[in-house]
């Protein structure tokens, strides 16, 4: 459907839960951390009917995150049924690979038709630090696991100034014999992020440049989102620069969100969205449903307005 401003919005990115097997010095505390009460996340049964509401309203493509998504028991499963929505044509997850690592194929005929995988750093101590104990090798056994199985692949690594910097253009070689994209993703102050410093996707570029050679135009490359696509020679993949601050992409944001306590949000950075789950729990019958969905999307704020607003969500909460 289209929103007040014309936009197309048919991709919506869903997170499954908020509790996390990691704990990214960005994204969340290392302890203290309050989670969801179970009874608060969304059932399986509850997303699914969501998506299929949303789907009538035009929403073609899910990207299931969290939290970590495979840290929820049954994950697979809820692709499955997600996929079997009619009017869906594409089922994606974000993950940190680590639970993902074995269960590639699983995932596929499930009906998973790509995956992101996340990592900030290839120095097993660097990664080790930067995700509290994590384990680099696994997650780049996951991203082999894909590529092996032709699963369409990525990775996603957040450049922070000071934490990996020194890291980013072995990051970035990752692509260098895989036939996937290594996309940069501005630091975005929500949450512990806030406390630490971004990287402006230029100057990932120009880091990477001295490092890697010139990168060339790859307009081939292309996803559901707004990165931009570039090739150092030699490399059989590409790197991605999404500049979520340095290049705004509000004008042609294409997504909602849903949050696993059931929050449909219409920007990562803006809390008034609609209470989905109260919603959905209160005995409303899906036109009603539907249509509150519908007056919320076509109502979505014009710009994220980071350093305007924000809440005191994380993004483990939000769902990144
Ligand atoms: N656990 C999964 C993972 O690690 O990919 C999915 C959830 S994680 C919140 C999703 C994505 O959000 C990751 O790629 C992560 O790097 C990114 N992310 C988290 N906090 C961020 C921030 N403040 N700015 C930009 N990206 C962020």
């Amino acid at each position: 459907m289209l929103d007040q401003f014309g936009r197309t919005i048919d991709y919506a990115r869903i997170s499954i839960t908020d509790r996390c097997n990691l704990r990214c010095v960005y994204c969340i505390p290392e302890s203290g951390v309050t989670l969801f009460d179970h009874a608060d996340a969304l059932t399986f049964e509850e997303i699914v009917r969501a998506v299929r509401l949303l789907a009538n309203l035009g929403i073609r493509h899910i990207r299931v995150t969290g939290g970590e998504p495979m840290a929820r028991r049954g994950c697979l499963t809820l692709i499955e049924k997600i996929a079997s929505v009619p009017g869906i044509e594409s089922v994606s997850m974000t993950t940190n690979g680590l639970l993902l690592r074995g269960h590639v194929r699983e995932a596929m005929d499930a009906g998973l038709s790509s995956v992101n995988i996340s990592i900030d750093a290839v120095d097993p101590v660097l990664y080790e630090k930067i995700t509290r104990g994590g384990d680099v090798h696994t997650a780049i056994e996951a991203l082999d696991e894909a590529v092996g199985a032709g699963l369409h692949a990525k990775v996603n690594a957040v450049p922070v100034r000071g934490v990996n910097d020194c890291d980013l253009a072995n990051v970035a070689r990752l692509a260098q014999h895989r036939p996937i994209a290594v996309r940069f993703i501005e630091l975005m102050p929500v949450g512990c992020a806030k406390t630490l410093s971004p990287i402006a996707a230029d100057n990932v570029r120009a880091l990477l440049e001295r490092e890697l050679g010139e990168l060339h135009p790859d307009t081939k490359t292309r996803g559901h989102g707004p990165a931009v696509y570039a090739k150092p020679d030699g490399f059989m993949g590409s790197v991605g620069f999404i500049g979520a601050l340095s290049r705004e992409f509000c004008a042609g944001c294409n997504r909602v969100r849903l949050t696993s306590d059931g929050q449909a949000r219409l920007c990562l950075n803006r809390p008034d969205g609609l209470d989905l789950r109260a919603l959905l729990r209160c005995g409303e019958g899906d036109a009603a449903i539907q249509s509150a969905l519908q007056s919320a999307i076509y109502n979505k704020p014009a710009r994220h307005g980071f350093g305007e607003t924000g809440d005191a969500r994380r993004m483990n909460e939000i769902g990144g």
